[in-house]
């Protein structure tokens, strides 16, 4: 008998496993009653240990399964959380400090949860039990409790009470049985009280002729009756020393020598049930039968279940197995693939095009600071008569002027730091392009494992950054003093001085556009333009221009107007130096003070061929070794103590399926244990009615 109950307890919770569906259930006994009425006093004295999270403040607020194992071979009586990975607790004020814990994990505001909490207690002295307690009914809510509580606890309680479960309700004796809420539930839920097995708690405290009376059942008749208790621990005093252990042996001995005072009211001959050990015996055996009876139908809706799912994998997933450890692989692999093609397309060239690009800036910016800048150097208005190209010194090779000019140019381009700009370039690109990758692979719907790809990406990188940079700065010392550029390489540069010079006026063009649109139109940009004209050569007064502006423009519109004075003069004097550049006189390398443009060019691509010599060998090439193998072990960290599983389920598709498989296989286990349950009782004992 008690081995059929195990079985059907361990396939009742596989089912809860597999889902909220109500028919597709095995029965509990569901544990109800108002708050004081002595319900976690009956549960511990069932389970004969203090366990329960108690106090004037303890509201529970999580239902706990609780299961019980008898378990012979048990030496000491201990505790499990299976959910929380917590086995063999043998101290019940730990197994009661969790449950503490566990409880006020909800959210005051929220009440209460019908997220339960699993406990599972093995002893050679339970017997084999699914019980659930749920919150106490409350009468009114206390002062620092939300109104609703009351309700919640209720609605919660519904849930539960539900068939096919068994209620245990709880009321105490010293309170008028038409007020118990515990049996007005149960009341609504079963009207005819067919399995609600009503208990009395608190006995000692009434009559002994009305606590019998009430245990006679005629007022609110019950199927499986009553049983009065007296489930309070006795004081520590005289007769009924705690035992250290189990509670119930003190209780019961309690419960003996207070009902044998009055053997004609609670005698045999009076057929009325007292005592806890007669509660548990009760308890067994409804909880034997109601599981019993309910197996057929639980086991043909397991079946239709089973055929639902085994039709929705097929469907669905064409059969295909899947496993969290198996789609990380699958998704590495994904990865993996994606990065050795980008390894493949990104390499010297590219670094090269970056790096260079990055260095025309600062071509650009030295041309504009020692040349293009000079007749237009200041944007105030009221500038005296403006700077001319006419004003500098002759455009002659052997001015010592331009010398100095050129000079100092090139020098500020070989000493502005190559060495950090060429690796902050290269690894800001490489690292923009892995988050890329990432976005593109398998990881994308996995925001840690992404982000642990990303840094493993930057740590990679990093971990060569000043290397590298220190390397280039090394083999650059040279030309920090000299730079010898040769025929061919004057006319490359000349040939791409010209395409950066086009790009450039190009943004000037576009950004003159912009200012357009910005200010109202063509029109209304050059009437602010003529008016900056004029005040800059004088013709104008702007003396009086104050935050309101002047000359009928508005301040802002005056900023504008600068802007675009700058922009055309900037346009201008780019167009001219591109006529200069493409000039004969720009043909050769003698003429290279007439034309700083082609070779502060030819100077950054002699900077840039061999900064990514370096960054190749120092730093890309160390990143495509490494980056997969600190990948594959970062991921790795994450994917313990289930995070694997947790990775495989952040991606809704992968969830959906591991759970189809996960409740077919649930499910065919479940089937399996029906079997050898219904096979080792061969008369189909349990199945039937009538048991
Ligand atoms: P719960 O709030 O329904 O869980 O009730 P408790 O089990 O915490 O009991 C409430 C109070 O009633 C506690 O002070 C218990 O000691 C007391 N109590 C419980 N059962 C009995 C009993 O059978 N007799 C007496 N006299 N007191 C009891």
């Amino acid at each position: 008998m008690m081995h059929i109950t195990k079985m059907m307890i361990e396939i009742r919770n596989l089912l809860q496993k597999v889902g909220q569906s109500n028919t597709v259930t095995l029965p509990a006994i569901v544990v109800i009653g108002s708050q004081s009425s002595g319900k976690s006093s009956v549960l511990e004295a069932i389970v004969g240990h203090e366990f329960l999270p108690k106090g004037t403040n303890m509201i529970t607020r999580r239902p706990i399964e609780l299961t019980l194992v008898n378990d012979p071979d048990a030496r000491v009586d201990y505790g499990e959380f299976p959910d929380l990975g917590l086995h063999r607790i043998t101290d019940f004020s730990l197994i009661q400090k969790n449950l503490v814990e566990l409880n006020q994990s909800v959210p005051e505001s929220e009440c209460v949860s019908d997220d339960p909490i699993h406990l599972v207690i093995h002893s050679p002295r339970v017997p084999d039990l699914s019980l659930i307690d749920l919150p106490g009914y409350i009468q009114v809510a206390g002062e620092n409790q939300p109104r609703e509580l009351k309700r919640k606890i209720s609605e919660l309680c519904d849930k539960y009470i539900r068939g096919p479960n068994i209620i245990l309700a709880i009321s105490a004796a010293d309170v008028d049985l038409a007020n118990s809420t515990a049996l007005q539930a149960s009341r609504r839920v079963d009207p005819r009280g067919e399995r609600t097995i009503g208990v009395i708690t608190k006995m000692d405290l009434v009559d002994a002729e009305k606590g019998a009376a009430i245990l006679a059942d005629k007022q609110y008749p019950l199927r499986l009756g009553y049983v009065g208790v007296i489930s309070k621990l006795p004081t520590q005093t005289g007769l009924f020393k705690r035992d250290t252990g189990n509670i119930l042996t003190t209780i019961s001995r309690n419960e003996k020598s207070y009902f044998g005072q009055y053997p004609a009211l609670f005698g045999s001959d009076a057929h009325i049930n007292t005592g806890v050990v007669t509660l548990r015996k009760k308890l067994m055996q409804v909880l034997e039968h109601q599981m019993s009876s309910k197996l057929q139908v639980t086991q043909d809706a397991i079946q239709r279940e089973l055929q639902e799912t085994t039709y929705q994998f097929k469907v669905q997933y064409n059969e295909e197995p899947m496993t969290a450890e198996a789609y990380l692989a699958a998704s590495l692999d994904d990865f993996k693939h994606l990065f050795h093609k980008y390894a493949s397309t990104f390499g010297r060239p590219q670094m090269h095009e970056l790096l260079k690009e990055a260095l025309d800036q600062r071509v650009l910016d030295q041309l504009a600071a020692r040349y293009w800048n000079k007749p237009i150097s200041d944007l105030v208005p009221a500038l005296p008569e403006p700077d001319n190209i006419a004003d500098l010194p002759k455009a002659d090779p052997k001015s010592p002027y331009w010398h100095l000019q050129l000079d100092t140019a090139s020098s500020a381009l070989t000493r502005l730091g190559v060495g950090r700009l060429a690796t902050t370039v290269v690894a800001s690109a490489v690292q923009s392009n892995i988050d890329q990758l990432i976005n593109k692979s398998a990881f994308a719907k996995h925001p840690s494992a992404r982000q642990v790809i990303s840094e493993a990406a930057a740590t990679v990188l990093a971990d060569r950054a000043y290397t590298t940079s220190d390397g280039i700065e090394f083999s650059l010392k040279p030309y920090k003093y000299e730079v010898d550029i040769q025929p061919q390489e004057w006319q490359q540069g000349r040939d791409h001085i010209a395409g950066v010079l086009k790009t450039e006026l190009e943004h000037c063009q576009a950004a003159m556009k912009q200012l357009e649109g910005v200010v109202g139109g063509r029109k209304k940009l050059k009437e602010v333009m003529t008016f900056v004209d004029k005040a800059r050569k004088g013709e104008v007064v702007v003396e009086g221009e104050t935050r309101n502006g002047a000359g009928g423009f508005s301040a802002a519109l005056l900023a504008k107007g600068r802007e675009a004075v700058f922009l055309r003069d900037r346009a201008d004097i780019i167009n001219m130096r591109m006529l200069a550049v493409k000039s004969r006189q720009c043909k050769s390398l003698e003429n290279k003070y007439y034309c700083p443009e082609v070779f502060l060019d030819a100077v950054a691509t002699k900077l840039t061929q061999t900064a990514v010599l370096f960054l190749n060998v120092e730093m890309l090439n160390d990143f495509y070794a490494r980056f997969p193998r600190e990948v594959e072990a970062k991921l790795g960290e994450t994917m313990l103590g289930g995070g694997l599983d947790r990775f495989a389920r952040e991606d809704p598709r992968i969830r959906r399926h591991l759970d189809l498989i996960k409740r077919k296989e649930l499910l065919e286990l479940v089937l399996s244990k029906i079997d050898s349950l219904n096979r080792m009782d061969g008369t189909g004992m349990g199945m039937g009615p009538g048991m």
